[in-house]
């Protein structure tokens, strides 16, 4: 019977911060990292996975995969390739009781274990064949709820709950997989307005962004109302011109409503990264309403969910649209990439605090603890968002969105997956996408979850005695950080 019988960790680091990419208020200065986890059996199968860090602190986190990592060796791979397996295998690496003890399901316990889960998770995709979110759409409803974590979330959904509500979208899945293979899965830049960037090189991306196909734009805010305002308007300057925007492929309505979309049929939205208090959020969220943000993303501390539903509250009423008449004009709140686990969503959610749940697949302890946040937010009927800026996280939201519309809202009319452009290259299946600015659909049965990652990028960014970092690496970044 073949088992895991060992497990490499690297230290990943990719020097994000010499160009700026990535950068926002609160993370200027970010070399996108991974610890990077994989796992071996004796007959020779591997998984891959990775958690996402920024940079200092990536030692720590792989040193807490290798402590997760190690609970796993011994398990047979008949022991873990179900669904009901990998649900146990789930309760098992969460219930050490020493390691709970650095979380419990928080911090770098937590988004180590994720790197861990998801390795799992990618070489049972792999053995059967089928990229990930194939594996898990083809679970019948019982194994989904199998595989999902529900513990401390049974006073939000039930696995019965569930249970129905996963049968009930049965139907329609087939025709929603020939919808999905035809359009592929809507999607946002980033790419657009890093905090960092020049005017120009904003003005640039953003033209080139419309050319890709993309009709909904994020730019960082934080940096000063003046400065934000300037920004924004630059960015509406463009992307609501009808000859800047000519040739690209027209959106549905439904995708656009209460979205504050311009002329063209283009959408913004505000990400400042945590920097504010919460009365500090509303007012100079405020004061942004003439660029008509769709929503303000991490307007203040993450774990603050009272905040974010006093923030949601205050800027609701406040008109702030000039051509759509409320209801529908108003800011939306969303956040959720530093939502450590599945009890802080659940309580967002109650708490009426997000309009758009933006999970994160590293942050949670993989695709057991996601499933469980994608059932809570069906029920609620809130978009879930996922977040992808990071190095890999591109590759791993597109199968978490694709779960979410097949499996469980059944809808993605008016959601839009997160994409970022750097750093593909470094991956053997990196994301596409196709002439609307759309992901496309993951088809390789070979590539799980769609992690794996050249072998030569590896031991050029491997930390600190890569090509990369042994050599020019560590003086260029250390004399951009001073200067
Ligand atoms: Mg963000």
């Amino acid at each position: 019977m073949p088992a895991i019988t060992s497990f490499d960790i690297e230290d990943l680091r990719f020097p994000t911060s010499l160009d700026e990419a990535g950068s926002d208020a609160m993370n200027k200065d970010g070399d996108y990292s991974a610890a990077y986890c994989t796992l071996r059996t004796d007959d020779g199968q591997v998984g891959y996975g990775l958690t996402f860090t920024i940079g200092r602190g990536n030692d720590i986190v792989c040193s807490a995969v290798e402590q997760v990592a190690s609970r796993l060796v011994g398990w047979t791979t008949d022991e873990l390739f179900s669904a009901a397996g990998m649900g146990r295998m789930w309760d098992y690496l969460l219930a050490d009781s020493q390691l709970r003890w650095i979380g419990p399901e928080k911090g770098v316990i937590h988004i180590a274990t994720a790197a861990v889960v998801n390795a799992a998770w990618d070489m049972y995709a792999r053995h059967e064949k089928k990229p990930l979110w194939q594996l898990v759409a083809d679970f019948t409803p019982e194994e989904f709820v199998a595989a999902t974590t529900f513990r401390y979330i049974t006073d939000a959904i039930t696995p019965d709950e569930a249970l129905a509500l996963l049968k009930e979208k049965e139907a329609g899945k087939k025709e929603r997989l020939a919808k999905l293979k035809a359009e592929g899965y809507p999607a946002y830049t980033t790419s657009v307005g890093w905090f960092g960037y020049s005017d120009e090189k904003v003005a640039k991306l953003t033209r080139e962004a419309i050319s890709q196909g993309f009709n909904h734009f994020k730019m960082k805010v934080g940096g000063g109302v003046e400065n934000d305002k300037r920004r924004l308007a630059l960015i509406r300057s463009i992307i609501d011109d009808p000859k800047e925007c000519a040739g690209r492929p027209e959106p549905s309505p439904g995708s656009l409503e209460g979205k504050q979309a311009g002329p063209t049929g283009s959408c913004l939205m505000i990400d400042s990264n945590q920097v504010w208090d919460v009365q500090e959020a509303v007012d100079y969220v405020k004061q942004l309403a003439e660029a008509r943000p769709w929503f303000i993303e991490e307007p203040t501390a993450p774990d603050d969910i009272l905040g974010h539903a006093e923030i949601r509250k205050q800027l609701k009423p406040y008109n702030i649209g000039v051509d759509v008449p409320p209801p529908t004009s108003f800011t939306f709140a969303a956040t959720g990439e530093h939502g450590h686990n599945r009890m802080l969503f659940k309580q967002l959610l109650a708490a009426e605090a997000i309009d758009v749940c933006q999970i994160d697949s590293c942050r949670l302890a993989g695709i057991n603890e996601i499933l469980a946040v994608l059932l809570m937010a069906a029920k609620k009927g809130v978009p879930v968002c996922p977040h992808a800026g990071g190095v890999g996280l591109t590759n791993y939201v597109v199968h978490l969105s694709i779960i979410d519309y097949l499996c469980v809202s059944g809808t993605k009319e008016r959601n839009v997956l997160e994409y970022v452009s750097h750093l593909h290259e470094h991956f053997e299946h990196p994301p596409t996408i196709n002439a609307r600015g759309f992901y496309n659909v993951p088809l390789d049965p070979n590539e799980g979850y769609s992690i794996g990652m050249h072998d030569e990028s590896k031991a050029t960014y491997v930390y600190p005695h890569g090509k990369y970092w042994s050599t020019a690496g560590q003086a260029k970044v250390r004399a951009n950080a001073t200067s």
